[in-house]
């Protein structure tokens, strides 16, 4: 025992060493989303995740997008948690059966305009999920859908990007 406390103190720590960061690169597209949200609606953008069924691998990427090093609310760009208060559904996983009714739910109390996104492999078409007993569909099966981010699971910074090119481009429902 006394002898792992002292291996503990004098060794380094067993992790790996933290990714390079570009930090400049990050700076200019979160600028360039809030730009677009301030252009598009005149204020902040508010988001309503929705999980309807993921392994909950999207949900750890779209998390990231709230921590100290992604920070988003900094840039007005917010999490809400009311569907009431959300201009964007991120809705993740493929749709299971027993989730439908709350996505489409959700949807109806989301106002309009409002932009449905779809994140990650599986909420195209079910992905690894689809075919089975409990599944529904992808995401676009259940309500319309005005952007899908692939990837299992996107990463933060694919999940920006999508955000921007949703702003810049078509017109919510
Ligand atoms: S896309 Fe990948 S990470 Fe996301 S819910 Fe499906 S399996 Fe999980």
């Amino acid at each position: 025992m006394r002898r792992t406390l002292l291996e503990s103190l004098t060794r380094s720590p067993l992790t790996e060493s933290p990714p390079v960061s570009d930090d400049a690169a990050l700076a200019e597209l979160t600028a360039s989303v809030n730009r677009a949200a301030c252009r598009r609606l005149g204020r902040s953008l508010a988001i309503r995740e929705v999980d309807a069924g993921s392994c909950n691998g999207c949900e750890l990427e779209i998390h990231a997008l709230n921590n100290a090093f992604y920070d988003l609310e900094r840039l007005g760009l917010r999490f809400v948690a009311s569907p009431r208060h959300a201009d964007v559904l991120l809705v993740t996983g493929p749709v299971t059966r027993n989730m439908r009714e709350a996505l489409e739910r959700t949807y109806r109390a989301t106002p309009d305009p409002k932009w449905v996104v779809a994140v990650g492999a599986c909420a195209a078409d079910g992905g690894i999920f689809a075919g089975s007993y409990a599944v529904a569909g992808g995401v676009g099966a259940i309500v319309p859908v005005d952007l899908h981010i692939s990837g299992c699971p996107p990463s933060p910074l694919q999940l920006l990007q999508g955000l921007r090119a949703l702003l810049e481009s078509g017109s919510a429902a």
